[in-house]
C-alpha cells in the first residue's frame, strides 16, 4: 500500500480533481475543505456528511494532520512552544506568542536551516528538508483545533528560511487564506527573511497582500557577514535595493529585524546605519533582546541598552518597537528545543 498523502497540501482546486479523478464529485472537496479547516475535523470517519465508503477510501489515501505533538514547553510570560513530530521522525516546533488582544503562531519551514547565522539554534544541526506546504498549514490546524488557541496573526519565522522553501510557503498561505477553509487574512501573514533577494523578488508578484520582514541584525556589511553568512552571497546594499524594489510595488509595507546582541550590534555606529536603511525603506522597526544559546557565546544587552538604541533610532525619525523576546525561559530562540531531538 501507498503512503498516505497530507490532505493539507492539497489547495481546494487539487482537492477538486483529485475527487474528480476517483469519479466523484466536485463539491465533495468543499465539503472536505470546510469539514477540515471550519469544523476542524481529523479524522474521516467525523466527515458524517460523506457517504460511509468514500470516508474509508480517504482514510486509506490521506493523512489529514500529519503531525503529533511530541513534548509542550511553557513560559511563565504565557508564551508556549510545542514540539511536533513528523511522519519521517524529524522534529518541528510552533510558537505560539500571546501579546495583548494578539495570539500569534511563529510556524516553522524547514527542519533545521542551511543559513547558519551565528547566534541562531536552528543553523546548529545543518539542514535537513523543506516542510511540505501540508506540514505547515497543520501547524496552524493544531494550534487552532488541537490546542484550542484562536489565532489572531501567523508569523513564518520559526525554524528555517521560508524563502529558501518558497513554493510551499507560499502554497501554504494561500490554503490558509482560502475563503472556503481558514480564511486567514494576508493582512495577518507574515513572512521573515534573512534576506533572500531572489525570494524578494518573487514575493514582488505574488497576489496576495502578506506582510514582509527582514532580519537586519547589522548595517554594515562587514559585522553582518560575520553574524549572517547568507550576506556574502547577498550583500546589504543588494539587499536593501530589491527591498527598495519590493515595497515600491503596490505600497507594501515593510519590517526590519534587529537582534541587539550586547557588545555587538548595539553601538550608535550601528544605530545610524540602520536609521538610514529604515528611513529609505519607510520600514518600522523592530528590536529584539538576544535570547541568549547555551552553546553559543553572544550576550542578551541590558533592558537599558535596549533602549537607549530604542531611542538612537527614535531620534534619527524612525519608528521602532521593542518586541520582548518572549518566553526567555524556556529557550524560545528558533530551533532551541527542535535541536535537542533532532
Ligand atoms: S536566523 Fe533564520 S536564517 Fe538564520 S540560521 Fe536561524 S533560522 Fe536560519
Amino acid at each position: 500500500m501507498s503512503k498516505p498523502r497530507c490532505l493539507t497540501s492539497f489547495s481546494l482546486s487539487e482537492l477538486e480533481d483529485y475527487f474528480k479523478s476517483v469519479g466523484e464529485p466536485a463539491y465533495r472537496a468543499r465539503q472536505v475543505f470546510q469539514g477540515v479547516y471550519q469544523r476542524g475535523l481529523s479524522d474521516f470517519s467525523a466527515f458524517t456528511d460523506l457517504p460511509l465508503a468514500l470516508r474509508e477510501k480517504l482514510a486509506g489515501e490521506f493523512l489529514i494532520n500529519p503531525l503529533e505533538l511530541e513534548q509542550t514547553a511553557s513560559s511563565t510570560d504565557g508564551t508556549v512552544k510545542y514540539l511536533f513530530r513528523l511522519p519521517d521522525g524529524f522534529f518541528v516546533e510552533t510558537v505560539l506568542i500571546p501579546s495583548g488582544d494578539r495570539k500569534t503562531a511563529c510556524l516553522s519551514t524547514q527542519v533545521g536551516c542551511k543559513f547558519r547565522c551565528a547566534f541562531c539554534a536552528s543553523g546548529l544541526n545543518g539542514f535537513k528538508r523543506n516542510l511540505a506546504a501540508g506540514e505547515i498549514v497543520s501547524q496552524v490546524l493544531s494550534l487552532k483545533f488541537r490546542l484550542g488557541h484562536n489565532l489572531t496573526n501567523l508569523v513564518f519565522m520559526g525554524m528555517g528560511e521560508p524563502l529558501d522553501n518558497l513554493e510551499n510557503v507560499l502554497k501554504s498561505i494561500r490554503i490558509l487564506n482560502d475563503e472556503h477553509g481558514l480564511n486567514f487574512g494576508a493582512r495577518r501573514m507574515t513572512v521573515s527573511t534573512a534576506g533572500v533577494i531572489p525570494g524578494i523578488k518573487k514575493l514582488k508578484d505574488f497576489e496576495l497582500q502578506i506582510n514582509l520582514s527582514i532580519s537586519i541584525h547589522s548595517a554594515t556589511d562587514q559585522l553582518r557577514s560575520r553574524l549572517m553568512p547568507i550576506n556574502k552571497k547577498y550583500p546589504l546594499p543588494e539587499l536593501v535595493e530589491a527591498a527598495e524594489d519590493y515595497i515600491r510595488s503596490g505600497g507594501r509595507q515593510l519590517t526590519l529585524e534587529y537582534i541587539l546582541i550586547r557588545d555587538l550590534n548595539d553601538s550608535l555606529y550601528e544605530a545610524e546605519g540602520l536609521a538610514a536603511i529604515a528611513r529609505r525603506l519607510k520600514a518600522k522597526v523592530n528590536l529584539i533582546a538576544y535570547s541568549p544559546v547555551p552553546q553559543l557565546a553572544y550576550r542578551r544587552p541590558e533592558e537599558t541598552e535596549v533602549v537607549r538604541f530604542q531611542r538612537w533610532l527614535e531620534e534619527r525619525k524612525v519608528k521602532v518597537t521593542i518586541r520582548q523576546s518572549k518566553g526567555v525561559d524556556i529557550a524560545a530562540a528558533c530551533g532551541q528545543l527542535a535541536g535537542k531531538f533532532q
